[in-house]
Formats: structure tokens, C-alpha cells, sequence
């Protein structure tokens, strides 16, 4: 789980079930605001309940892994924290062919963002959210392999292998 964001974590009430031997991984920093913190309350979060609710049933459980800051879950595949646009965005590590990708989810909006150190509207911490430009770039083997989730760009410039599925690298 990237962040917590309702366009993220909606669909968490049906994960557990449908994916009986998954382990899900959030950062704890993101884990504690949306569920504990009453400041995540406010409306300009807005919180997806249902699914938030069962992220919280799973606390306690092998089921939910809380992760603090970077770490490797399998073989080719590292979390690392990247703050900024929520308390605890994580972005994907990817070992490829073409080297490190990255899968980084709301770290920028669009990738024009991110080349040209915009940011969008949405953020908690904006110095963060910059600091984390920076950490996801000097990690990725290029620029060309971070992918934001929001780009229009994922489904018009990458061959297409199904309905609405690319191949990013
Ligand atoms: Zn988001």
C-alpha cells in the first residue's frame, strides 16, 4: 500500500479476502496519521471509512506489516519512505532488466512534475515531498523508470499488452 489516500486504500475491504495469503505493507508513519492521528479526520482528507476501517482490523495481525522508513520485502523488491505528498508515502523499488525502477505511486502527480521539480496541490509536507524527489531519483537507475500513478501518459506512451494494462519497462 503506497498511501493511504482513498483512491489508494479503497477496494481494502475486500483485500484480505481475496488475497487470503497476502501481507500487506504500509509505512507506519502512514499507517499511525490515517488511523490514529484526528487531524487525518478533516475533510480535506478525504478518508474512504470502509476501507480504512479494514486496514485497522488487520493491526495486530501478520496480515499488516508497519514498516519504518526503507526496507526490502522479497528478493528485488524494496520500500523506500518517501514523505511529502502524505505523512508516509512509500515508492516501490523494482529490480529490472534496464536497472532500478521505481512503482511511486502519488510521490508526483505527472512525470513532468517530477523532471521539472513541480509538485501538484496535493501535499502534507511540501519540503518533504522535494526531499523525496530527490531520494527516488538518485535511487532510480533513471528518471525514465519512476512511474507516477496519475499520469495519463502510462497508458498513451507504453505498448499495451491488455485492456488497459501497459508494459512500463
Ligand atoms: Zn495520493
Amino acid at each position: 500500500m503506497t498511501h493511504m489516500h482513498f483512491d489508494h486504500v479503497g477496494g481494502m475491504e475486500m483485500f484480505p479476502a481475496a488475497f487470503p495469503k497476502a501481507t500487506f505493507y504500509v509505512q507506519k508513519k502512514e499507517y499511525d496519521f490515517w488511523i490514529k492521528n484526528p487531524f487525518s479526520k478533516r475533510a480535506q482528507f478525504n478518508r474512504d471509512e470502509v476501507a480504512l476501517k479494514a486496514m485497522a482490523d488487520l493491526e495486530g495481525t501478520d496480515r499488516l506489516a508497519l514498516i519504518c522508513g526503507d526496507q526490502k520485502i522479497i528478493p528485488g523488491i524494496e520500500v523506500l519512505l518517501a514523505p511529502g505528498h502524505t505523512p508516509g508515502l512509500q515508492a516501490v523499488a523494482v529490480n529490472t532488466a534496464k536497472g532500478t525502477a521505481f512503482v511511486a505511486s502519488d510521490l508526483s502527480p505527472i512525470h513532468r512534475a517530477l523532471r521539472e521539480d513541480l509538485t501538484g496541490s496535493v501535499y502534507t509536507d511540501l519540503i518533504s515531498s522535494l526531499a523525496s524527489y530527490d531520494k527516488i531519483k538518485a535511487r532510480a537507475t533513471s528518471i525514465d523508470l519512476i512511474f507516477v500513478g496519475h499520469d495519463a501518459k502510462l497508458f498513451t506512451d507504453f505498448p499495451k499488452v491488455a485492456e488497459d494494462i501497459t508494459r512500463l519497462v
